[in-house]
C-alpha cells in the first residue's frame, strides 16, 4: 500500500491495526462495560473491569456480576487480534513468503533505470550463489578427505593387528593363545566393518550434497548465459555454444546457417523518445526473432542491437525465406510510445545470412553473415543480404 512516497507492506498494516485494536479494547472495555461513559475512570484496571456494575445514588459502584457474553465477546476478539498479529508477522517476516524477484522486466512503464538497477543486482546474486556453492563444496571435499583420512588409519591399524597376529600365531603353544588371537582379530574385523559403513554413508551424504551444488551452478551457469532485458540468449552463451553446434554441423555433415541482425536507425528511436522506448523495441523485436525460429533454432543478442540466428540443418534458401518473413513482419508493425501515445513511425532491420562452409569455423561464418548485413545497410536498410 502506498502512503505518498513510502510504500507498506498490507501484513504490516494488518499487525499494526491488530497492535492497535488490542491497546483500544483495554482501554475502552470498561467504559463500555459501565453505565457512566468515564473514560478517565475506566482506565483503573480493578476487578470491576471484568464485570457489568451500576453506579447507585449513593454514586457507590454495585457489582451486577460477571457477563458472560461481554467476557467471551472481549476473549474472542483479543485471541482474533493477536491471530491477526501472528499472521502478518509470519508473512512480513518469514523468508518463503516474501515476494519473489519478478522473473521478467515486461511492463512498458519499467524505466530503463530499474532495468539499468537490475541488472548489477543480478550478477552481484549470481556471484554470490557461486560463491555459497564455491564454500560448501570446498567444506564437503574437505569432509570427503577426511573421511578417506580416516578410513587409511583405520586400515593401518588393522594392517599392524594383521602383521602381529602373523607373528604371534606361530609360536601360540596352547589353544587358549590361539583362541585369543582368533578373537582379537574377529574384534578388529567388526570394527573395520562398523568403519567402513560409517565411511560408506558419510561418502553417500557428501555425494548427495555435491550433485545438488553440481545442480546449482549448472542454475548459476545457465542464468547467466540469459540477457537480462530480452531474455534471450546472450553474447556469452554464444561464444560458448555456437562453436559446439558448428563442429556438430560438421560431424554429422549436416547444413547451417546464421543470421545477423541489426535494428535500422535505433539511436535515432532513442534520441526521439527515449531509451526505455528503445528498450521496449528491443524487446519486442526478440520476441519477434522467438516467435519466429523453432526446435534448435537458437535467437540470440549479440549486443545492444545487434541479434544473431544459429539455424541448424537450415540451408541458405530456407534462412532467407525465414528471415524475409521476419522482415517483413518488423515493417508491418505499428509502433507507439505508450506513454505518450506518439507514434514512432515504422521500425525496420537490415539481415545478414550465410550458409556454413565445410571447415569453416564459427568466427568465419559471423564475418561472413557480418559483411552482409553491412552490405544491406549500405544499400538502403530493411533488407536482407544473402551470402550466395
Ligand atoms: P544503423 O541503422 O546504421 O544500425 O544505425 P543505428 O542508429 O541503429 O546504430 P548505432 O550503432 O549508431 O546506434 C546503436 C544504438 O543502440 C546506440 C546505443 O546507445 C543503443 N543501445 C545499445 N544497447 C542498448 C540498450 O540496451 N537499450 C537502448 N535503449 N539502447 C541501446
Ligand atoms: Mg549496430
Ligand atoms: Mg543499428
Amino acid at each position: 500500500m502506498k502512503f505518498g512516497p513510502y510504500s507498506v507492506p498490507f501484513p504490516a498494516i494488518v499487525m499494526t491495526a491488530g497492535v492497535v485494536t488490542i491497546a483500544l479494547i483495554f482501554a475502552f472495555w470498561p467504559t463500555g462495560l459501565s453505565d457512566s461513559l468515564d473514560i478517565v475512570k475506566s482506565f483503573n484496571l480493578d476487578d470491576s473491569t471484568w464485570q457489568t456494575v451500576k453506579v447507585d445514588a449513593q454514586g457507590r459502584i454495585v457489582r451486577v456480576g460477571t457477563n458472560p457474553v461481554t467476557l467471551g465477546a472481549f476473549i474472542g476478539l483479543i485471541g482474533l487480534c493477536i491471530v491477526g498479529v501472528c499472521a502478518s508477522a509470519w508473512q512480513l517476516f518469514s523468508p518463503s513468503s516474501r515476494p519473489k524477484v519478478a522473473p521478467a522486466v515486461e511492463a512498458a512503464s519499467v524505466t530503463r533505470a530499474v532495468a539499468a538497477a537490475a541488472a548489477p543486482k543480478a550478477a552481484e546474486q549470481m556471484m554470490m550463489k557461486v560463491e555459497s556453492a564455491g564454500l560448501k563444496l570446498e567444506g564437503e571435499l574437505a569432509t570427503v578427505l577426511k573421511l578417506l583420512q580416516m578410513q587409511l588409519g583405520t586400515s593401518e591399524r588393522y594392517s599392524d593387528v594383521l602383521d602381529d597376529a602373523n607373528d604371534k600365531l606361530p609360536g601360540a603353544t596352547s589353544i587358549e593363545q590361539v583362541e585369543r588371537i582368533v578373537e582379537l582379530l574377529v574384534t578388529e574385523n567388526l570394527r573395520v566393518r562398523n568403519e567402513v559403513t560409517k565411511l560408506k554413508r558419510g561418502l553417500e551424504t557428501s555425494q548427495t550434497q555435491i550433485e545438488n551444488l553440481r545442480l546449482s551452478l549448472n542454475q548459476v551457469e545457465e542464468e547467466g548465459t540469459i540477457d537480462s532485458l530480452t531474455w534471450l540468449k546472450n553474447r556469452r552463451w554464444f561464444d560458448r555454444n555456437g562453436p559446439k553446434q558448428v563442429s556438430q554441423a560438421h560431424e554429422d555433415n549436416t547444413n547451417m546457417s546464421l543470421v545477423m541482425a541489426d535494428i535500422d536507425n535505433f539511436k535515432l528511436i532513442n534520441d526521439t523518445f527515449g531509451h526505455q522506448v528503445g528498450d521496449e523495441v528491443l524487446k519486442r523485436f526478440s520476441e519477434l526473432l522467438t516467435t519466429n525460429i523453432k526446435g534448435q533454432d537458437s535467437a540470440v543478442r549479440y549486443g545492444g542491437e545487434e541479434f544473431t540466428l544459429i539455424l541448424p540443418n537450415t540451408q541458405l534458401s530456407g534462412a532467407r525465406q525465414l528471415t524475409d518473413s521476419i522482415r517483413r513482419t518488423l515493417e508491418t508493425k505499428r509502433w507507439m510510445d505508450q506513454k505518450t501515445g506518439r507514434p514512432l513511425g515504422m521500425v525496420t532491420a537490415s539481415f545478414g545470412v550465410a550458409q556454413l562452409r565445410g571447415g569453416e569455423v564459427l568466427s568465419e561464418l559471423v564475418s561472413r553473415a557480418d559483411a552482409k548485413m553491412y552490405e544491406a545497410k549500405r544499400s538502403g536498410k530493411n533488407r536482407v543480404v544473402c551470402d550466395e
